[in-house]
């Protein structure tokens, strides 16, 4: 099976499984962004708790702005790495206000997506992952974020190879996911990831896509 059949066909067992996840509809540009720099390795719960805290404290872009990075990393300590993500919140509203006057990413939505994609990662503390959660989440681009379940399936699946990295992940899935699945194929590998294929133990008996699996074929029972 070609690879991208491979992925069509894990993309429509997964629906079949799980449903056809659809967007909230577009939020705000870059409150989607400083949530996806807070979730960078911590859990949604942690992310959120530590969202609210920065909100409470700081209620406007313009407070945070203002503020200390070492205020900033302390109210958004739940959230881990404050350090590191107060440095690249502040640095990033202290361009973002110089280059354009104001602290709002909606102008984002009349860029093309590969320019879009640049301008984020241009800054320290946003990679590729986090600048396609942003366009694929607040402007519902047809992007393909990789976060640690997807890297992990993928690889068990074999669409990407074992030694893959996450950067080069992003540029290998995709041109083999679906045509306009970007979005549900993402939510449903990462549902996929946390309730059935587990880093540490998959559980491979109640999959439905065992006869495509790497992973499954080297270490199923004998
Ligand atoms: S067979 Fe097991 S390892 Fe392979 S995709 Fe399914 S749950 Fe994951």
């Amino acid at each position: 099976m070609e690879l991208k059949e491979k992925a069509e066909f894990i993309s429509d067992t997964l629906e079949g499984l799980l449903g056809v996840p659809t967007r909230d509809g577009a939020g705000d540009v870059l409150e989607c962004l400083i949530l996806t720099i807070l979730s960078q390795n911590t859990t949604d719960v942690n992310r959120d708790r530590g969202y609210a805290e920065l909100k409470d404290r700081f209620p406007t872009w313009e407070a945070v702005l203002q503020a200390d990075v070492k205020a900033i990393a302390v109210a958004i300590r739940l959230a881990g790495l404050g350090n590191q993500k107060s440095r690249t919140i502040k640095n990033f509203l202290s361009w973002l206000k110089t280059e354009r006057g104001e602290l709002s990413l909606e102008f984002i939505h009349d860029m093309e997506t590969e320019a879009a994609l640049e301008l984020l990662c241009q800054h320290k503390g946003i990679g590729i992952k986090t600048a396609c959660v942003t366009l694929s989440f607040a402007c519902g681009r047809e992007v393909f974020p990789v976060d640690t379940h997807i890297l992990r399936i993928s690889k068990r699946l074999g669409l990407i190879p074992s030694n893959c990295s996450a950067e080069k992940a992003h540029q290998v899935l995709p041109p083999i996911v679906p045509e306009g699945k970007a979005y549900p194929f993402h939510m449903n590998l990462i549902y996929f990831g946390r309730q059935i294929c587990d880093a540490r133990k998959p559980l491979c008996e109640r999959c439905p896509l065992t006869h495509h699996c790497l992973y499954y074929k080297d270490n199923r029972p004998t």
